[in-house]
């Protein structure tokens, strides 16, 4: 059965933090409904961008994405809620900005195929991974969201 407590990693990333759009990204979670677990701005190195792309380290624009994403700090959110690994990719919008559907995060703020605003978790598996990967156990927040009340259905909050 889906729970409730299926937890995401987004990475608002450079061009965003530039573009001072922090804000914005972060209201569109919340209005969706979801559960803000973990947040915090962080320097990204080398050793855990290979770790964290390594599906596309070997790619010939690797480098370039490595240099922007030590471009600034990133901030690192953990949402929570019903299949939200799912729900925020299609909040998300696909990887190459301009062409993503209109009303999804890179479709209203990005024009790039690198600098698309955040970073969403793919699949469950992957998104358990990247939780661990930026962070610790103690900066992961348990604590009752009376709005879920009205988000959820009874039966979809019972797990
Ligand atoms: P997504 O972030 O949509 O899951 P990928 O995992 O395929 O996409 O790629 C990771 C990130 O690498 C993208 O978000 C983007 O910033 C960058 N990237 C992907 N493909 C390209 C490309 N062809 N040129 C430049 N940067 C790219």
């Amino acid at each position: 059965m889906a729970k409730v407590n299926e937890q995401t990693l987004i990475l608002i990333k450079p061009d965003a933090i530039q573009r001072g759009l922090v804000g914005e990204i972060v209201t569109r979670f919340e209005r969706k409904g979801l559960k803000l677990v973990g947040m915090k701005m962080m320097a990204l190195n080398e050793a855990v961008l290979r770790e964290h792309y390594a599906h596309i380290a070997d790619k010939p624009f690797f480098p370039g994405v490595a240099k922007f994403m030590q471009s600034t700090p990133v901030v690192a959110m953990c949402w929570q809620g019903l299949q939200v690994v799912d729900a925020v990719r299609k909040i998300t919008g696909i990887t190459k900005a301009r062409e993503a559907e209109a009303g999804s995060i890179r479709g209203d703020l990005a024009m790039s195929v690198a600098c698309n605003v955040i970073h969403a978790s793919d699949t469950v598996e992957n998104a358990e991974k990247e939780v661990k990967r930026f962070f610790k156990d103690d900066e992961i927040h348990s604590y009752d969201k009376s709005e879920y009340t009205h988000v959820y259905a009874e039966d979809e909050r019972a797990v």
